[in-house]
């Protein structure tokens, strides 16, 4: 049966799933399922010096212990190169790219790129290549958070979309296949919120189609830290998958079934019929207090 459009859970295998990225995956699949979408899953994985050997696997297993079940073949943004590559290529020959040999130590301290190597046309030899930003400002309608206005050449200056080594940045390789896999909705944390507008800018400009979105809240620790690796969250025991998606649909605002369930398929298929993303509070959520 063809979908309608395509929701996607996009983590990047750097550690194991925990209370925060469930909490995304969750959302997300429940807003792609309620709405009679597929559910992509996508791994980020280009910057490789990042990725954790057994990561990906332990991520597939516990979206699978809690019935968070993905539609199609898993993608991988590591084997999508070429697809980049083209994208950059097109970018390239619209003008809307040059190359860049700013340091790290010539742009320390800046937020916004300055601009330096925009009208030097060096040549792409031990380069980055920037995308030169529109001065426009980027509006779209979030789910969560309103109406938005960004105004990427003035908050992030031209961006870096491959870098010096060669990796592809991450707003390049997600509009790229947001826009491939036609996807039409994106449930991610709001941390992501700045980095729509960039994405938005490449999608507009390779014309590729926009989805909609919805920024979640975060799921911090008690010291309003977003629960990461780095902050040492804790693996999801795949043995408590009921549990663990309990507290999600709680920290979600959604309302829980009021008959017994006894496995997390069950109870996932009633929380999908009583999806309501108004819901979903706006504030982050702390771990401690939950
Ligand atoms: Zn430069």
């Amino acid at each position: 049966m063809p979908y309608p459009g395509a929701g996607r859970f996009a983590p990047s295998p750097t550690g194991a799933l925990h209370r925060g990225s469930l909490l995304t995956a969750v959302a997300s699949w429940l807003d792609a399922r309620a709405a009679g979408l597929a559910w992509q899953l996508r791994f980020d994985d280009l910057d490789s010096a990042r990725n954790v050997p057994g990561a990906e696997a332990s991520i597939c297993r516990a979206l699978e212990a809690h019935a968070l079940f993905w539609d199609g073949a898993i993608v991988r943004q590591s084997l999508r190169t070429e697809q980049y590559a083209h994208s950059l290529a097109t970018l390239a020959k619209l003008g809307l790219t040059y190359c860049c040999t700013c340091s790290r130590l010539a742009l320390a301290g800046a937020t916004v790129y300055p601009g330096t190597c925009r009208a030097r046309e060096l040549a792409d030899i031990e380069a980055a290549i920037r995308f030169r930003c529109p001065n426009d400002m980027i509006t779209f309608e979030d789910q969560c958070r309103g109406p938005q206005r960004i105004n990427v050449a003035a908050e992030n200056g031209d961006f870096v979309v491959r870098r010096r080594d060669g990796v592809f940045a991450y707003a390049l390789a997600t509009a790229v296949d947001d826009g491939a896999a036609e996807i039409t909705r994106v449930v991610r944390g709001r941390d992501l919120l700045q980095l729509t507008g960039i994405q938005l800018a490449l999608m507009d400009a390779l014309g590729l189609k926009r989805p909609s979105y919805a920024h979640l809240p975060l799921v911090v620790n008690s010291t309003a830290q977003k629960l990461s690796k780095q902050t040492h969250a804790q693996p999801l025991g795949d043995n408590e998958a009921l549990s663990n998606l309990r507290w999600t649909l709680r920290a979600l605002g959604q309302p829980t079934a009021e008959t017994p369930v006894r496995t997390p398929e069950e109870l996932l298929s009633i929380a999908v019929s009583l999806w309501n993303p108004d819901l979903i509070p706006g504030s982050d959520i702390t771990l401690a207090s939950t």
